[in-house]
């Protein structure tokens, strides 16, 4: 049985939804790098002359953020699963967690 991500499938859907619709209103831009679906990087708020680097390894979401350190999520990790178009309102996912495997799979459709 492949490990499961336990620490992200707690954060609810709605969640991630929201801190992603902070990013927005705040400004922050995502770019992928290198055009690999999974390494990008997230323009700071509190400071515009830096970036957060977010990654997807084997379905973990990772974030540099010092807020990564203490939170299960936030607005960075949050923004790219928009990007990936992971939290369009489809009352079919609402049940499921967000990853590992539904961001494996999408990432493959990418
Ligand atoms: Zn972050």
């Amino acid at each position: 049985m492949k490990p499961v991500n336990v620490i992200e499938m707690t954060v609810p859907n709605a969640t991630w939804r929201r801190m992603a619709d902070k990013a927005t209103r705040e400004g922050l831009r995502a770019y992928r790098l290198n055009g690999d679906n999974r390494s990008w990087a997230v323009t700071s708020h509190s400071d515009d002359a830096s970036a957060y680097e977010v990654t997807i390894l084997d379905g973990d979401l990772l974030c540099s953020c010092r807020g990564s350190e203490f939170h299960r999520y936030c607005k960075h990790r949050a923004l790219v699963l928009a990007c990936l178009g992971l939290l369009a309102e489809d009352a079919r996912h609402e049940r499921y967690p967000l990853v590992p495997d539904r961001v494996i799979a999408a990432l493959e459709s990418a």
